[in-house]
């Protein structure tokens, strides 16, 4: 690094230094500063900017309360359009299925919102920066200099300056920008395939009746039971839709715009068709092509990584911006013992309680593309309590170990699965 290119600003020294003012970075944040740490957040885009993961689960709110930024969404959620959930509903050929989020195993939250990520982002980052956290918008973070005895990093503002920033510790939460996966060369390959997806959000006009607004709706694909759509509706008559698929199952669409693909397998199945037959589209179809990644280490010398900057699974069960909050949750109260000048060990503390749950997440999401889930989901199940551990973890809460889909979710599914199809 050329230093004499390093500009400086007043304040370069902070108790903790965020990267990413997402779900992850805000609601670490909150949580820092309402303990009287320093915490500036380095957030290279300008909000509000679209982003992706929309449909939150109800265990999230039990970490916007910890963070003090529950009663901000519940105060603004019918002004920026956020509907009302109360659970989740699925149809596959005709054969409809729904799991109710307030009948649930676990206690705790039963309900949630389905928020345009633009509005919600923006709504925790200023509620964050009106609690006394520094964000710096338009700043991105292009080199970690050292990581002892505290973190430098290199920043570059808006005007392509680049300048330092030290803090005693730093978090990751840059989501799918990776930035320490990628400079610290953490990087590992998912288990799950690559997978693509085509999403806009929809004037969606929407006048069936039957259509539960109070619940994100999953379509299995007629022709393939890997391929899924969703659909979220919002309060302000808009939804967003999207559907996910092996690269190979749009290989012969490859010649089609985004808008036309997406259009193409709305058509396929006689549900979704219906339902949008009077939609409008309101943005261009975007396309993202391969989410899944993971990491070798969640933590290292004064750093850990949040939500996405870690390990994200798939989209199907929502479960992203839930473990990204897990993650600053269970994360800060650690980064506070460590300032203090206690011994913190990352692994046991931090890196596997979290994916003890993410662990839960990925036996339903391997289940879901084996087919088993799928059989489980659509089989009329009359056994009460069986369905209300499924609503739990379909809420969020994977990390109950009292719930026997937890502690042991792979066999419990597998052997569900079975007794359904029989
Ligand atoms: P992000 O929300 O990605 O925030 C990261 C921030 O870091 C961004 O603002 C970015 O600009 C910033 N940043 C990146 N690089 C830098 C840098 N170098 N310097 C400074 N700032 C930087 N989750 C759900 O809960 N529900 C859903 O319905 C859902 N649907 C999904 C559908 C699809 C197709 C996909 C791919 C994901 C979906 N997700 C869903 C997952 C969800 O998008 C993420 O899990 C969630 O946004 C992660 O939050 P985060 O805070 O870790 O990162």
């Amino acid at each position: 690094m050329d230093s004499t290119k390093v500009k400086q600003l007043d304040r370069q020294s902070y108790d903790v230094v965020i990267i990413g003012a997402g779900p992850s970075g805000a609601v670490a944040g909150a949580m820092l500063v309402n303990q009287g740490l320093s915490v500036l957040i380095l957030e290279k885009q300008f909000f509000p900017r679209f982003s992706i993961g929309e449909s939150l689960l109800p265990q999230c709110m039990r970490f916007l309360q910890e963070a003090g930024l529950e009663s901000v969404l519940h105060q603004y959620a019918k002004q920026c359009g956020f509907q009302f959930k109360n659970g989740a509903a699925f149809h596959k050929k005709g054969i409809n299925s729904a799991f109710n989020f307030t009948e649930k195993f676990t206690e705790g939250p039963g309900t949630t919102y389905q928020v345009k990520r633009d509005v919600f982002d923006k709504l925790l980052a200023d509620e964050v920066q009106k609690k006394g956290v520094e964000i710096r918008y338009g700043h991105q973070v292009n080199q970690v200099e050292q990581l002892q005895p505290s973190v430098c990093l290199t920043v570059e503002d808006q005007k392509q300056e680049s300048y330092q920033v030290e803090g005693r510790f730093l978090l990751d939460g840059s989501g799918f920008g990776r930035v320490l996966p990628k400079l610290l060369n953490l990087e590992q390959a998912s288990d799950f395939p690559v997978r693509h997806s085509f999403f806009t959000h929809f004037a969606d006009k929407i006048d069936c009746p039957e259509f539960d607004r109070d619940k994100i709706l999953i379509t299995v694909n007629p022709n393939f039971d890997d391929v899924w759509y969703w659909l979220i509706p919002f309060s302000d008559g808009t939804a967003s839709i999207g559907v996910v698929g092996l690269p190979e199952r749009f290989e012969e669409y490859a010649r089609l715009s985004n808008d036309e693909i997406l259009q193409q397998f709305i058509r396929q199945d006689a549900n979704l068709n219906r339902l949008l037959s009077r939609a409008e589209p309101l943005q261009p179809t975007r396309a993202i092509k391969g989410y899944s990644a993971d990491v070798t280490s969640l933590h290292g010398e004064n750093f850990a990584l949040l939500g996405n900057a870690g390990e994200f699974l798939d989209p199907v069960f929502s479960s992203g911006v839930t473990i990204a909050m897990k993650s600053a949750s269970l994360a800060v109260p650690l980064v506070i013992k460590q300032l203090v000048g206690q011994k913190v060990d990352w692994q046991k503390e931090y890196a596997e309680p979290l994916k003890f749950g993410v662990n839960t997440f990925r036996s339903f999401v391997e289940a879901w593309y084996d087919g088993s889930f799928q059989d489980i989901v659509y089989h009329d199940m009359h056994d009460e309590a069986v369905s209300r551990m499924i609503s739990s973890i379909l809420a969020g809460y994977a990390w109950d170990k009292n719930n026997p889909f937890v502690e042991k979710s792979q066999r419990r599914i597998a052997v569900l699965a079975e007794v359904c199809r029989d």
